[in-house]
């Protein structure tokens, strides 16, 4: 959460970057930011003072804000369902943890301790409820998918409430069918399981890509 916020700190030291640019120098706080954003201190400024026509240089300045804003938004999008990602047990066929018998894991389960579990994009709260084998869990709709955070300690959400990447849905627990606290997170794709690693696969990659670009426009 904290890269989070410092992204939308980063956002709006962005928009104040258009009128202020005149008056940066290398050793402004301005750019303190862009140590989270992996990017030399002052490399903004000297890249944008260079050019000679001030016309060039608003548009240049002008379009390099907009997308930076709009990569930041994309980053945005997508967060990871913990703070922390730690694969405790795989999706597929794993020996049950009760029975000791083959049996299809039909999701993954991470590591968590009454820990904050996070909206993976933006969507809505299909279903809140609580049963012998999840426990409390939270069904929420992305589109043609689905994912369901079980065996919570408690959800935070309710039935039709719409969420975005990263609000809170509920805190991790050990509730239902579970050996100890984790998260088990399933994901549907047009109703069938698949492996949620991809939806993990899909956070880490936009989020990298969106690092690279705003690396990139910066430098
Ligand atoms: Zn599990």
């Amino acid at each position: 959460m904290k890269a989070k916020v410092s992204f939308f700190i980063l956002a709006l030291q962005c928009s104040l970057c258009k009128a202020q640019f005149h008056t940066v120098s290398n050793g402004s706080n301005l750019y303190k930011i862009e140590t989270v954003a992996e990017v030399p201190s002052g490399k903004l400024a000297t890249a944008i003072i260079e050019p000679s026509n001030e016309r060039e240089v608003c548009n240049a300045v002008s379009d390099k804000d907009e997308v930076r804003e709009q990569l930041i938004a994309q980053y945005i999008s997508v967060s990871y369902p913990l703070k922390n990602i730690r694969l405790n047990s795989n999706y597929g066929v794993r020996k049950d943890p009760f029975t000791g018998k083959p049996t299809k894991h039909n999701g993954i389960d991470l590591q968590a301790k009454d820990d904050e579990v996070y909206s993976m994009m933006q969507g809505r709260v299909k279903k809140v409820g609580r049963d012998k084998r999840s426990g409390n869990y939270v069904v929420l709709e992305y589109g043609n998918y689905t994912v369901s955070y079980c065996h919570l300690s408690k959800a935070l959400v309710q039935k039709g409430d719409s969420v975005n990447a990263g609000d809170v849905v509920g805190i991790s627990g050990s509730t239902g069918r579970s050996t100890g606290e984790h998260l088990h997170l399933t994901c549907k794709y047009k109703g069938k399981y698949v492996n949620p690693s991809i939806l993990l696969d899909y956070v880490k990659e936009t989020q990298a890509e969106c690092l690279a670009q705003l690396k990139s426009i910066v430098v």
